[in-house]
C-alpha cells in the first residue's frame, strides 16, 4: 500500500504533526503549532531540508489545524499530492474500552469523550483535535491510537491498586499505563535489532523523556508498569514527582489548606527535576551539578535511585532479564544516566560497557559489553512511526 499518513498529537495548547510514509519510515514534513489561544503562536513546519517559521495568533486547533493544511499547500509537500491514506490520532487515554486502534466514528468519539474525567489534562485536546481533523479532512479514514492500548491487557496484579473494591470499579481506578506506543515499538525494535524472537525475550524499557516510565515485557507482553491511573505514578519527571506517599495529599490538604487545582499542579507542574533543581531538563540540571550546586546532585540521585529500583523490581517481575532498553530525550542522550542506573546491577547481569556509552548515534546500539548476560540497548523510539502503522492496520 504506497501512500502517506498524516500523525496528529494534540495537546492543550500545541498541535504537534507528521507526515510519513508507512513503508519506509521516512518523514515528508514534521511540525509544531505552539502556543495555541496565546497572544502569539508560534508554527514550525519542516519539509524537504527547509524549517519554515511563521508568528501568528491561532485561537483555537480548528485555526491551527488550518494553518497547516495552509503550509502544506503553501510550501509542500501539497496534502492533495501526497496519497493521505488514513489520519492517525494519538488519544491518551482510551480505558479499559480499547485494546487497539479504533477506527473514529461517532461512538469511538463519544467513549473518548466519556473517558475524560479519567484524563482531564489530555482526553479533551485530543477530541478537539480529532474533531477539527475529520472536518477538514473529510475524505480520509481518521483513526484513534491510544496510549493505553498495549497495557490494556496487563496481568490483573500488577493493574489493580489494593484500594477498596467497590470504590475502585465504580471510579475505573486501576493501572492503565502510559507511553504504550513506545514501549511497544522500542521492545519490538530491540528484538529485531539482536535477531532474537520477541517471545523469547524479558525485557525492561525505561522511556525517559519529559514524562518517563518503565515497562516490564515478558514475551512482548507488558506485565507491568510504572504509570498508573494517570501519568503521574512511577519514575522521576521533568516536572512530575512520580511514586509519592498518597497521604502527603492529604496532609496538604489538612495543613497547608492546598484545594484541588493547586495539588493538581503542585504534582504535575512543579515538581520532579523542576521542582528538586528548578530545572526539567536534564542537560541544565547536568549543567548545575557539574558547578557543585547541591540541590542538582541530590535531584541527580533522587532520579537515579528511583530508576534502579524499577530496574531490580521488574527483574523480579520477570523471573530474569535478557534486555534493557533506554529511549526518549534523556535514555538515548544522556549517557550519565544510563551508566548510574547499570552502575552495581552485575549482580542482575546488567553491564555498561563505558565507550560504548558515550558513542553518539541516532541508531539503535548495544551499549553492554561483548558477552554481557544482559543486552543493554539504547533505542530512539519513534512514536509517530508507531501510529501511522496501527492506523493502516485498521484499512
Ligand atoms: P522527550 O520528552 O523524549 O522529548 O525528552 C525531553 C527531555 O530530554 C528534555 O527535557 C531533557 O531533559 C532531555 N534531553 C534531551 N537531550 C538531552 C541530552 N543531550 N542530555 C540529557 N538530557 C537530554
Amino acid at each position: 500500500m504506497s501512500g502517506t499518513v498524516l500523525v496528529l498529537n494534540s495537546g492543550s495548547s500545541s498541535l504537534k504533526y507528521q507526515l510519513v510514509d508507512p513503508e519506509d519510515g521516512s518523514r515528508l514534513a514534521v511540525g509544531l503549532v505552539d502556543r495555541i489561544g496565546e497572544a502569539s503562536s508560534t508554527i514550525e513546519h519542516d519539509a524537504d531540508g527547509t524549517t519554515t517559521e511563521r508568528h501568528a495568533t491561532v485561537r483555537s486547533h480548528q485555526e491551527a489545524l488550518r494553518t497547516v493544511i495552509g503550509l502544506f499547500d503553501e510550501v509542500g509537500p501539497r496534502l492533495a499530492d501526497a496519497h493521505v491514506l488514513a489520519v492517525g490520532h494519538r488519544v491518551v487515554m482510551g480505558g479499559q474500552e480499547f485494546a487497539g486502534p479504533a477506527l473514529i466514528d461517532d461512538d469511538v468519539l463519544a467513549t473518548i469523550e466519556r473517558l475524560a474525567p479519567l484524563a482531564p489534562l489530555h482526553n479533551p485536546a485530543n477530541l478537539a483535535g480529532i474533531e477539527v481533523a475529520r472536518e477538514l479532512l473529510p475524505d480520509v479514514p481518521h483513526v484513534a491510537v491510544f496510549d493505553t492500548a498495549f497495557f490494556h491487557d496487563l496481568p490483573a496484579a500488577a493493574a489493580t491498586y489494593a484500594l477498596d473494591r467497590e470504590v475502585a470499579q465504580q471510579h475505573g481506578i486501576r493501572r492503565y499505563g502510559f507511553h504504550g506506543t513506545s514501549h511497544q515499538y522500542v521492545s519490538r525494535t530491540a528484538a529485531a535489532f539482536l535477531g532474537r524472537d520477541l517471545a523469547d525475550l524479558r525485557q525492561i524499557v525505561l522511556h525517559l523523556g519529559n514524562g518517563a516510565s518503565a515497562s516490564a515485557i515478558a514475551g512482548g507482553r507488558p506485565v507491568d508498569t510504572s504509570m498508573g491511573l494517570t501519568p503521574l505514578e512511577g519514575l522521576v519527571m521533568g516536572t512530575r514527582t512520580g511514586d509519592i506517599d498518597p497521604a502527603v495529599v492529604l496532609h496538604l490538604a489538612r495543613s497547608a489548606g492546598m484545594g484541588i487545582d493547586e495539588l493538581d499542579a503542585l504534582l504535575n507542574r512543579r515538581s520532579g527535576m523542576r521542582g528538586l533543581t528548578g530545572h526539567n531538563d536534564m542537560r541544565e540540571v547536568h549543567r548545575l551539578a557539574a558547578e557543585g550546586d547541591e540541590a542538582a546532585r541530590l535531584g541527580l540521585d533522587v532520579y537515579v535511585h528511583r530508576l534502579k529500583k524499577y530496574v531490580g523490581a521488574y527483574t523480579a517481575v520477570l523471573g530474569g532479564l535478557d534486555v534493557l532498553a533506554f529511549t526518549a530525550g534523556v535514555g538515548e542522550n544522556d549517557a550519565e544516566v544510563r551508566a548510574r542506573v547499570a552502575a552495581g546491577l552485575d549482580v542482575l547481569g546488567i553491564r555498561v560497557d563505558p565507550e560504548r556509552n558515550v558513542e553518539r548515534g541516532d541508531d539503535v546500539r548495544r551499549i553492554s559489553p561483548e558477552g554481557a548476560a544482559v543486552d543493554v540497548l539504547v533505542v530512539p523510539t519513534d512514536e509517530e512511526i508507531t501510529i501511522a502503522h496501527e492506523a493502516i492496520s485498521l484499512l
